[in-house]
């Protein structure tokens, strides 16, 4: 069989579990893999938290299975603009899109244009080192007092790195820059708003448990919130998952006065953002009622109203995928249509195509959970390999096209030179890893240390 070529768009943990996975069908193929980052592995290094080591040091299991794959990495390479469907969709027998997710659901009435209000993803792109797409959010005006609306995983990935003490963030891979700044804001309150109850927040136990356990923050919240209705006991003895959240939270009722303070408030969602002087100071909060079956508890407004000052606030509410230029895309959904990973519309052209990770199915799940989708994908593309002997590929070079567009791109080879940098600068700063976070970094460490 003639080689089959392949291209990866997005290089995060899906994409590396569709190497992994077509590595493993031990067909013969040249792999294209681009990201407009200029690192592999996505959210993983811009994403999750840098304190959670556990789950970064998945970069060395995703390098292997990169480094044992026929493959050409492009990173800084974004599709859509720097390489356009037109440019490979008669180029390759198989184009598959790994792009996760782009933005934030951004609550309505917030004011993302102001420099204290940002999405989740603004900041947690900052504290791991990246410039968001954003650009409002300056983490200078974060001020001591901080709210955020959600409830969810990355809500207390937030939260847990605020209110952390800055000498444990510096045994991470935290920019020393982005500490200082986190140091200089002395925040010293977070206020977390759950728009439903105990039994319905989003987090996992471990993640609360997490929070919770920091041994400099008292944690405060009402605990009549904290009562369950008959429809939430039935959530509660009908899943583990919850049942756990709630007998963490009972527990921290009681603990001691500290200087740093977490406030959990549930039933209570955004009334108003109040302004003044072009930043938001303070917020009036609706308590809600909850109402539906078990499992299917939403929220209405109430009469009743309270107000929080706060010196910035941050809406942590998941994140949207983003269409791709010539791609079909669900515009509810957020995710590209698919039947077991194969994109269910086709563009005409040679390439069949396909797609994993958080466009496939949204953003639920954690990274693991892309493993069976990616070989779910990968088994489809196995079921289509038959017909690509039949189509006539275009001859085309991208590392050829992004030179002669005068793009720079940053290959595999690249990324082991940046790697074994930031891992041995890490260690003579006494950190996991000293992360090359500008181009200029990029540049400076490969023309030294190539
Ligand atoms: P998420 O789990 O979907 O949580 C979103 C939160 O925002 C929920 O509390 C939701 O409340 C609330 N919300 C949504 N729209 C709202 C609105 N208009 N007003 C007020 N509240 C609103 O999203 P996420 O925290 O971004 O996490 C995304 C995925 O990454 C999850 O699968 C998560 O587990 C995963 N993750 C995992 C880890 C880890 O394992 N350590 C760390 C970070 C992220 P409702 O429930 O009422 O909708």
């Amino acid at each position: 069989m003639d080689t089959i070529k392949v291209l990866i768009v997005g290089a995060g943990p899906s994409a590396c579990y569709v190497v992994d996975a077509l590595v493993k069908t031990d067909l013969p193929l040249s792999i294209d893999m681009i990201d407009r980052y200029p690192q592999p592995f996505g959210l993983l290094r811009t994403g999750v938290a840098p304190d959670h080591e556990r789950i970064k040091s998945l970069d060395t299991y995703f390098g292997k299975i990169l480094d044992q794959a026929p493959l050409k990495f492009y990173g800084n390479i974004s599709f859509g603009s720097d390489i356009i469907l037109d440019d490979v969709k008669d180029a390759y027998h198989a184009i598959f899109f790994c792009t996760g997710t782009e933005s934030d659901n951004d609550v309505p009435g917030l004011d993302y244009s102001l420099s204290n209000v940002a999405g989740s993803r603004d900041v947690v792109e900052w504290y791991n080192g990246y410039t968001s797409q954003r650009t409002h959010f300056d983490p200078l005006s974060l001020g001591n007092n901080v709210g955020i609306i959600g409830m969810g995983n990355v809500a207390l990935d937030i939260a847990r790195i605020f209110l952390k003490e800055p000498v444990d963030l510096a045994k991470t891979e935290m920019p020393q820059s982005c500490i200082d700044i986190i140091t200089q804001q002395h925040i010293s309150d977070v206020h977390i708003f759950a728009r439903r109850g105990p039994a319905q927040a989003k987090c996992t136990p471990l993640e609360l448990a997490e929070l919770l356990e920091l041994d400099t923050i008292q944690t405060l919240l009402d605990p009549s919130s904290i009562t369950l209705s008959d429809t939430d006991m039935v959530e509660y003895n009908e899943t583990k998952r919850v049942q756990k959240n709630v007998d963490i939270l009972k527990e921290v009722i009681s603990t001691k006065s500290r200087s740093k303070r977490l406030h959990i408030h549930f039933c209570s969602q955004l009334k108003e953002a109040h302004v003044n002087d072009g930043a938001v100071n303070g917020v009036t909060m609706a308590k809600t009622i909850l109402s539906g079956d078990p499992h299917q508890q939403q929220t209405t407004l109430t009469d009743e109203s309270y107000h929080v000052p706060l010196t910035s606030l941050i809406s942590s509410t998941g994140y949207k995928g983003a269409a791709l230029p010539g791609i079909v895309f669900n515009e509810k959904t957020h995710c590209i249509p698919h039947e077991a990973g194969k994109i269910t519309t086709q563009p005409k052209s040679s390439a069949t195509y396909y797609c994993a990770g958080w466009i496939k199915r949204g953003p639920q799940g954690v990274i693991g959970t892309n493993k069976s989708g990616a070989k779910e994908t990968v088994d489809s593309f196995v079921a289509d390999v038959a017909s690509f002997s039949n189509k006539s590929l275009q001859p085309f070079d991208l590392a050829k096209t992004l030179k002669q567009r005068n793009l720079t791109y940053y290959s595999y080879d690249d990324w082991k030179t940046q790697n074994a940098f930031e891992i041995s600068e890490g260690e003579k700063k006494n950190k996991k890893r000293f992360k090359l976070t500008t181009i200029t970094d990029i540049e400076h460490c490969l023309k030294t240390n190539s």
